[in-house]
This record gives C-alpha cells, sequence and structure tokens, in this order.
C-alpha cells in the first residue's frame, strides 16, 4: 500500500483571546486523526496559524496602549503553550501576520480578479472622526429609535429587541473615543460568489467533502436563492494587508484567514525544502479542514470558491463538529464552567480531556457535552481500571525476568486484538473516535478477565506454580501494548510510557500485530493517576468570575470541602509515617487557623448581615473540619497500601470469616440499609468500647445507636459524616440503653473497624438497595 499524502489544519484561533476547552474540541480532535495517519505510515502535515487581524486587534492594541503586533505576539506564544500543554502537535504554526500570507493574499486577489470576480462599489458606513476609523456595528451605542431606552447598541435594542441600522440610533456615539459618529461613504471591494453558484453546486454535490446535513443545509438554504456578494475590503484605519491595488483599503480579515492555511504550509515548505504546489496544487494531496459549525458557510462556500479561481487544491473532507457544553449548558463565567486551557492544566492530567473527548466524538455534526461526573468516572475505570491496570498488574512480577523467550499460549488473545486493528483503525479514519475508544476498552475488558482468571500474584507465592508468572505476565504486557497501539493517537504519552516500560518504543500501527518477547522489563512507574475531584473543583471554582467576596464566595468553599473521595495521592510506598505525622500537624495547624478565620468573619458578617449568614459560616466551620479529617484517613490509607494502582490484596480477611451461606435477593430485601447523618456522638464511661450515637434518616426521624466502635473513632470526629445503617432492626435494649439500629462497618474489630460511607451525592434516607 502507498502512503498517502494527507495536509491537515484546525481552524486558526483568534489572537484576541485564550484557548479554552470549547476550542480544544476541534484541537484534539484534529490531533487524534493526524496522529492516526502518521502511525498509520501515512505523509501527513498538519498547519495551523493564529488570525491576527480586523478591528478587535486593532481596538484592543489601541486600548492597551500598544502596538498590534506586540498584542499577537504575546497571544501567539499562550496559544502555542496552550496547545502543547495538551499535545496537540502541529508541523507548523504560523500567523496570518507573515510575509508569506502577504504574498499569497496578493496570489489569490489577482487570480479572482483575473476571473472577473471582483467588483467595486460605494458602502456608506458610520465613521468615528476622532479615532478615524469606521465603525462596525457594536461599536456605535445610542437610544433605541423604537423605545427610546439609552445605551443600545448600533444594530438591535436589548429592552424592546427592535433591530435596526445604527444611522437610526438616536444621540449616537462611538464607543471608541464617544465622538459623534458621520455617515461616510468609501468604495468597498467585493467577491461575486453568484458567478460561481453552479460550479459551487456541483462540487456540494460530487465531491463528497461535505457531512450529508451540511450539503443539505447548504443546498437547502443558501443555494436554494443567488448568493450575495461578499464584502471582502475595509477602509483605513485597520489592521491587516493593504490591498496592493487599491491604496488606502485593507483585506478583511475573513479574506485572508483561510489562506493562512496555505501561508503556513509556505513555511513548513521553506523549512523541509518541499514545494508549495506539491502539497496545494496537486490532485494526489488529500486536503483536510476541521471546523466549527459556526464557520461553515466560510469553509464551504466562500473558501472553495475562491481555491477553485486561484487553481488550487479543493479540500477533500470540511469535517465539522458541533459545540461544547459543560454540565449540559452553554460555558458559563458566573458557573465556573468557562474554563480555560491554562487554568485546565493547572489542576489536572490533559490526558484525562484528551480521552473523554475522544470517547464522546462522531463523525456527525453534534454538540458534545462535558459532564465532569462523567469525566472522572471514565477517566477513572476505563483509562486507569482497565488499561494502566493491566500494566501495574503485571509488570513488577517480570521486572527481574523480562518478557519470555517465547510467546506463550495465551488462548488466540493477542490474535483476536491484531484482527480488531482494521475495524479501529476504520473508525478513526472516519472521525469516529467513539467506537474506536469503544472496540479498545472491549479488548482491555477481555484482558482484565484473562489476568483475574490467572491471579499471578497469587501463584508467585506458591514455588510450585511461580514458573507460570512470567509466561501470564508476559500475555499481560503484550494484550497491553497492543492496546496502547491503538490508543497511542488519544494517549500519545501512555504510548510513550508502554515504550519504555518494555523496551520498545511504539512508533507504527503494525507494533499492534507482533507479540514482544525476550525484552527486559523496566521497573514500574505509575502511568496515570485517578481523577482527583478536588482538583475538579478547584478548577471550577478558579475558572468563576473574581468574586466580590460574601454569600457567593461561602457556599463554593463550601463546596470544595465538602467534595468527598479524596483520591489517594500518588503515594509513595516509602513515605512513612513520620512523613504522615507531620502532614497531619499540617493540616490540623491549617484545619485551626481556617476554624478561627472563618469564626471571626462569621461575627463581623452576622453585625451587617444577619443570622442567616452565621449558619452558614458555621456549616463551612463543619465542612472545613469533616474535609480535613477526609484526606489525613486517606493519605493513611494511601502511605498504608502502598501504590495505589497495584491490586494485590491478601486473602486473610477472607479465610478468617468465609462467606455466608447464599441468600435470596427477598432475603436482603428484609434488611433496610438507609443512609444516615451521625449528629450526636458521645462515649459511654462505662463501657470500653461502645458509643452512643443519634443518627437522622432526614427531616425528624431520629435512631438512637450504641456501636462497638470506641477503639478506632473518637466521638468528635464522627459528627456531621454520613453512615450507613440498618434501620429496620429491632431494638435492643442495652445496660446503657435502647439501641434502635446498626451502623454498618467492616474489620476484624477492635481498632480495625471502619465504617461504611456513600459517594457524594447520597442523602439522609437515602435507602441502599
Ligand atoms: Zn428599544
Amino acid at each position: 500500500m502507498t502512503a498517502r499524502r494527507i495536509l491537515v489544519t484546525s481552524a486558526l484561533p483568534y489572537a484576541n483571546g485564550h484557548i479554552h476547552l470549547g476550542h480544544l474540541v476541534e484541537y484534539l480532535q484534529t490531533d487524534i486523526w493526524v496522529r492516526f495517519q502518521k502511525l498509520r505510515g501515512n505523509r501527513c502535515v498538519y498547519v495551523c496559524a493564529d488570525d491576527t487581524h480586523g478591528t478587535a486587534i486593532m481596538n484592543r492594541a489601541r486600548s492597551e496602549g500598544r502596538s498590534e503586533e506586540a498584542v499577537i505576539a504575546d497571544m501567539r506564544d499562550a496559544h502555542i503553550r496552550d496547545f502543547a500543554g495538551f499535545g496537540v502537535e502541529y508541523d507548523n504554526y504560523g500567523s496570518t501576520h507573515s510575509p508569506a500570507n502577504r504574498e499569497l493574499c496578493g496570489q489569490f486577489w489577482q487570480a479572482l480578479r483575473a476571473k472577473g470576480l471582483i467588483a467595486e462599489r460605494e458602502v456608506s458606513q458610520l465613521f468615528d472622526p476622532t479615532a478615524g476609523t469606521f465603525l462596525a456595528d457594536r461599536f456605535v451605542k445610542g437610544t433605541c429609535p423604537k423605545c427610546g431606552t439609552p445605551e443600545q447598541y448600533g444594530d438591535s435594542c436589548e429592552k424592546c429587541l427592535a433591530t435596526y441600522s445604527p444611522t437610526e440610533l438616536i444621540n449616537p456615539y462611538s464607543t471608541l473615543s464617544g465622538a459623534k459618529p458621520e455617515l461616510r461613504s468609501a468604495p468597498h471591494a467585493f467577491v461575486e460568489l453568484e458567478k460561481l453558484h453552479a460550479w459551487l453546486e456541483t462540487w456540494i454535490d460530487t465531491s463528497d467533502a461535505l457531512q450529508p446535513e451540511i450539503a443539505n443545509y447548504l443546498k437547502n438554504y443558501f443555494l436554494k436563492e443567488p448568493l450575495r456578494d461578499w464584502d471582502v475590503s475595509r477602509p483605513a484605519r485597520y489592521f491587516g494587508f493593504e490591498i496592493p491595488d487599491l491604496p488606502g483599503h485593507y483585506w478583511y480579515v475573513w479574506f485572508d484567514a483561510p489562506i493562512g492555511y496555505v501561508a503556513s504550509t509556505a513555511e513548513w515548505c521553506a523549512r523541509t525544502g518541499d514545494k508549495l504546489a506539491d502539497w496545494w496544487q496537486n490532485s494526489g494531496v488529500e486536503i483536510h479542514h476541521f471546523i466549527g459549525k459556526d464557520i461553515t458557510y466560510f469553509h464551504t462556500l466562500f473558501w472553495p470558491g475562491m481555491l477553485y479561481a486561484a487553481g488550487y487544491t479543493l479540500p477533500k473532507k470540511v469535517h465539522i463538529h458541533g459545540f461544547l457544553t459543560v454540565n449540559g449548558e452553554k460555558m458559563s463565567k458566573s458557573r465556573g464552567t468557562f474554563i480555560m486551557a491554562s487554568t485546565y492544566l493547572k489542576h489536572l492530567d490533559p490526558a484525562y480531556l484528551r480521552y473523554y473527548y475522544a470517547s464522546k466524538l462522531s463523525p456527525r455534526v453534534e454538540d458534545l457535552d462535558l459532564n465532569f461526573d462523567e469525566f472522572a468516572a471514565k477517566a477513572n475505570s476505563d483509562l486507569v481500571g482497565k488499561v494502566v491496570n493491566l500494566a501495574s498488574r503485571s509488570a513488577r512480577f517480570v521486572q527481574d525476568t523480562g518478557l519470555s523467550r517465547e510467546y506463550p499460549d495465551d488462548g488466540g488473545l493477542f490474535a483476536a486484538g491484531a484482527a480488531a486493528g482494521d475495524e479501529i483503525a476504520a473508525a478513526y479514519e472516519q472521525c469516529d473516535y467513539a467506537r474506536a475508544t469503544r472496540l479498545i476498552m472491549q479488548l482491555a475488558d477481555t484482558a482484565n478477565q484473562y489476568v483475574d482468571a490467572q491471579q499471578p500474584w497469587t501463584l508467585r507465592k506458591n514455588p510450585e506454580t511461580a514458573a507460570r508468572v512470567q509466561p501470564i505476565c508476559t500475555v499481560t504486557l503484550n494484550l497491553f501494548r497492543q492496546i496502547a497501539v491503538y490508543l497511542a493517537p488519544v494517549l500519545p504519552r501512555l504510548a510513550g510510557q508502554a515504550g519504555e516500560l518494555l523496551h520498545a518504543p511504539i512508533t507504527s500501527w503494525r507494533d499492534s500485530q507482533t507479540h514482544l518477547t525476550g525484552t527486559a522489563v523496566a521497573p514500574f512507574q505509575p502511568l496515570l493517576t485517578r481523577v482527583d475531584p478536588v482538583k475538579v473543583q478547584a478548577m471550577l471554582d478558579e475558572s468563576k468570575d473574581s468574586l466580590p467576596g460574601g454569600l457567593q464566595s461561602q457556599s463554593e468553599s463550601t463546596s470544595v470541602l465538602t467534595a468527598p473521595a479524596v483520591s489517594p495521592p500518588n503515594a509513595n510506598p516509602s513515605a512513612g509515617a513520620a512523613t504522615l505525622d507531620a502532614i497531619s500537624r499540617a493540616l490540623e495547624d491549617a484545619g485551626k487557623m481556617l476554624l478561627e478565620t472563618t469564626t471571626k468573619v462569621a461575627k463581623t458578617a452576622s453585625e451587617t448581615l444577619g443570622p442567616k449568614v452565621q449558619s452558614a459560616f458555621g456549616t463551612i466551620g463543619k465542612a472545613v473540619d469533616h474535609a480535613i479529617k477526609q484526606v489525613k484517613h486517606q493519605m493513611a490509607q494511601a502511605v498504608g497500601g502502598g501504590d495505589p494502582t497495584v491490586f494485590d490484596d491478601s486473602p486473610e480477611s477472607l479465610d478468617a470469616e468465609p462467606l455466608a451461606a447464599t441468600c435470596t435477593i427477598e432475603d436482603f430485601q428484609k434488611v433496610d440499609l438507609r443512609v444516615a447523618r451521625i449528629i450526636t456522638a458521645e462515649e459511654v464511661p462505662a463501657a470500653k468500647k461502645l458509643l452512643k450515637l443519634t443518627v437522622s434518616l432526614g427531616g425528624e426521624v431520629r435512631r438512637t445507636v450504641i456501636a462497638g466502635i470506641k477503639a478506632a473513632y473518637k466521638p468528635e470526629e464522627l459528627v456531621g459524616r454520613l453512615v450507613i445503617v440498618v434501620a429496620n432492626l429491632q431494638p435492643r435494649q442495652m445496660s446503657f440503653g435502647l439501641s434502635e439500629g446498626m451502623v454498618a462497618a467492616a474489620g476484624a474489630g477492635g481498632a480495625e473497624v471502619y465504617l461504611l460511607a456513600p459517594d457524594s451525592g447520597a442523602k439522609p434516607g437515602h435507602r441502599v438497595h
């Protein structure tokens, strides 16, 4: 098979703003596709650039008192940093404000002129005489001509929703200078797109370049009527390229932006010695544009028209994706869901987002919802629980021996995984990453079933069975590597780590088809850890508009601090009890300080804002206390438990207390288990082992429970926490009082008692099913 030649672009990010998670839907989608093509051995070039021209940049530079060049240079650095942070790897990242782009704009312009597609005519527009510039509608404000509301924008009234022309505003003024605008007319240049109407229709019908829903949309809307002329020039002052044969006039930003794709390729060619024409004027090259649905019109009508007129290769495919919603809603600054790429990177591993987006992306033009519960669940169960787990449960056992010399009999597992490669590749090729990741996770499930059944961690303890450990781990690590190859477009870092672990870098899709035998196995390093909900919350909090303090910030602190399930930190097995003690003390100090501060603030607040606020602070105080205890508890577990990704549990507990006889579901249903909150806890003075608890099942329903947990818990640690109680247990008279239930706990007894707690979201009164 000969390698394909593929040129890929993502839409150019505008230099007026930072990259956010919405943008990343596109850049990650494209990067995954490009990495897939490269892994398959195709010659694939991925170019992008900053989109730098236009009024917004000009006005920003003006308001910041510096040059446009300085503004766009800073933003370019930030964009490049953000892309690198998420592993988006361009072959060239250019700028539309480049010599290459200026030259190419001139060539496209001449080609359009030569085809008779450029027309010039006068356009009247409001002009700011102080700023010396024509004003777009949103740079004019005044009184609504319909309802008389002052301070309305030039295109529509927020009060009565009327739309109008900016020249109709009463007492209009320029938002740039405050000056009264004048109506002035200036010549504008237009592309007469209607002259390409028939050609565009044929291209859309016959090229297969557009998704069916997009092709139908264009045919049923825009192409039903004559296409309007496209205004492609702006009079001075404007930040852009001056049109050579129209002095004092500039190409509109949307004219030079897509030409930026070609210019960025030209820069790449200059570095590699390739010829630009070999890539852009060569029917043997596939051109693939990835864009969002908001810029469909530009990329499916204007841009093909320009390419056609200039004699360039038309796109083989325009891949159009939908928008990002977060937790089912539009991204919002007040909810903290307008998340910048750099904010995400401060708190979370980019691999989670790359995988999450991949698992949701299909070839259809659909919006993608980022739900943080699902986000954590997918990363934890798929990546950590299924994929990384394969390596963490086997690599350590063959660290001294390496992989077997001969590939062992695996019952056809590896061959089945190799056979799935074509189907997975086809899914990637069609941008159906949701399907690709689903297929890969099926392989991971099968591989885990194999390890679960073989249990190398048990076999190695017995000299008679220890010899089976190496072949079993050889199979497991081969299956792990096969999965890492298939996931490499999505998780390039994991593929790199897999290469290091087994001393065999993953460089080609074909690596999924061949066994690895006889290689050394490097000491196992944790490859990926579970999503820490505390960090997710911290990212959301940091994404919120800067808060004025007061009530809003309180409720937010509460939500951070009551975030449950602090996942074990990336534990270092050698971290000893001394370290834990030191951290515990530091946490306790921090807790005391927080409580003191909270109490002080609460006092001041209640004097000015009333008792409700004071009670809110009380809640925060308890939450702080509770959160710190949870962190301590989890840390203790992590330090005691060693590497959190290795599951090597001892059979001791089960041996000590064998499984009970089978019961039916009806038997189980007789026991009414409920979530309850401990509201008081006190010692029973005469009893060494007992604590007396009052638990709430919600509303006014309370139970007194006398529990044998005194050796494991201090009463003050318990107040406020959620537990599971047997709520319909027959009350029992004890010498210390009546016990009306039981608190569910695990462990051998004495100090080894571990209360059960529900995950976050559970409320007192919820039944356990
Ligand atoms: Zn109005």
